[in-house]
């Protein structure tokens, strides 16, 4: 797992979801001190490679001149390691001048629409969807490279269809993730994808991925593959991602990843003082997230997928139970669908006979690729 740092510069937002759970209104914006605190800190704690990701809340709001600051500070002051960088953002607030900064750094953006106007806008808020194309416009302009997040909620689910055939039309490259319960409202399941739901979802993307193979992308399905015919996670939802992954909050405090900026429970340390991994791992978060680790050596021990899956996600898993570690990942039910889908295929590809074998010659046998070809793929 590559070196991540997520840079979350504010917990703001200006949209407002019905299923989020990070925005929080009146968050301070990360000062240019701050990141030079990253700078130093960083320095002392390893020396490898580091990609940079700006999460939020929405990242934007910290404004043209808080990038053209800091993205320089962070790879003049890391040189000569390799410094790589991206952007989660929803698009509002990208305008030429910052979308010409990024360029110039080369940064991918992702960022997040749930399908036709009528179905985004009913999940994230009327206006959302044109005020998010407006801004890919911008971003497309400018050369940018975006790629969407669809989040498959109880209600979008009912309308699969729709959406693949929305990012299919539009030549959009396909990512997904499941609804989680919100954290906050009174209703945090109202939203949620139940993991049978995603597991059927996943597995009937593997079809039409397949049916349209070379006309759309669909990461996810990409990544499962490759887990299963390396042997070891691509995603950081599949590989032990403590120790490897850290988010700096607006004031400096330093989570394992950006889904837990903002709660205090899981501070493990703040840039100003410099941590060393040593002092970070006497924290309570870096305890808890390795307990998670131990905890998945043994739950997911007699699992096929164990090396691959390593339990999914711990923030998944632990911040419902407040902390507790009762459990995997709730997805674990998902996970196992589709691992399962893609090895069977794969072993009837490779080494099953298919009855028609009998009846027509080879040449008359359908085209259609298989999974294999799904597995070979260059990510
Ligand atoms: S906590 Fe979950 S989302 Fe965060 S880095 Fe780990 S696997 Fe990824
Ligand atoms: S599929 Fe479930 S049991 Fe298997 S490793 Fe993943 S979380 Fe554990």
């Amino acid at each position: 797992m590559p070196f991540h740092v997520m840079l979350i510069p504010t917990l703001g937002c200006p949209a407002n979801c019905s299923y989020c759970w990070s925005s929080e209104e009146k968050s301070p914006i990360m000062s240019i001190e701050t990141v030079k605190e990253v700078v130093e800190w960083l320095k002392s704690l390893r020396g490898d490679s580091v990609t940079f990701t700006f999460h939020g809340g929405e990242p934007l709001l910290a404004g043209a001149d808080f990038y053209r600051e800091a993205l320089p500070l962070l790879v003049e002051g890391l040189s000569p390691r390799n410094i790589a960088f991206a952007i989660q953002t929803n698009l509002w607030k990208l305008t030429p001048e910052i979308a010409k900064i990024f360029a110039e750094y080369n940064i991918p953006i992702g960022s997040s629409l749930d399908g036709p106007q009528e179905l985004n806008d009913l999940q994230r808020g009327k206006g959302y969807y044109e005020k998010t194309m407006k801004g890919y416009e911008i971003a497309r302009d400018h050369g940018l490279n975006v790629r969407f997040i669809t989040t498959f909620t109880s209600h979008s689910v009912k309308f699969k269809e729709d959406i693949f055939n929305f990012y299919l039309e539009n030549g959009f490259t396909l990512k997904l993730h499941p609804c989680l319960p919100s954290l906050k409202g009174d209703n945090p399941e109202k939203w949620t994808l139940a993991p049978e739901e995603y597991g059927e979802l996943l597995i009937y993307l593997l079809d039409k991925y397949l049916e349209n193979m070379g006309r759309i992308e669909v990461m996810n399905i990409d990544h499962l593959c490759k887990c299963v015919f390396t042997g070891r996670g691509t995603v950081c939802t599949f590989v032990d991602c403590m120790g490897d992954t850290f988010a700096v909050g607006p004031e400096g405090n330093i989570y394992p990843c950006y889904r837990f900026v903002g709660m205090p429970e899981y501070v493990m340390g703040n840039v100003y003082d410099h941590p060393t991994m040593a002092d970070l791992a006497q924290s309570d978060a870096w305890k808890r997230m390795h307990q998670f680790k131990e905890y998945v050596d043994t739950a997911c021990g007699k699992c096929s997928h164990i090396k691959y899956c390593r339990g999914g996600c711990p923030y998944n898993a632990i911040v419902p139970t407040n902390g507790e570690i009762k459990g995997v990942d709730p997805y674990c039910v998902a996970y196992k669908m589709i691992f399962d889908e893609i090895t069977s295929r794969v072993n009837e590809e490779m080494f099953g006979s298919s009855d028609m074998d009998m009846f027509f010659p080879q040449t008359m046998k359908p085209s259609k690729r298989g999974i294999m070809s799904l597995m070979l793929k260059k990510i």
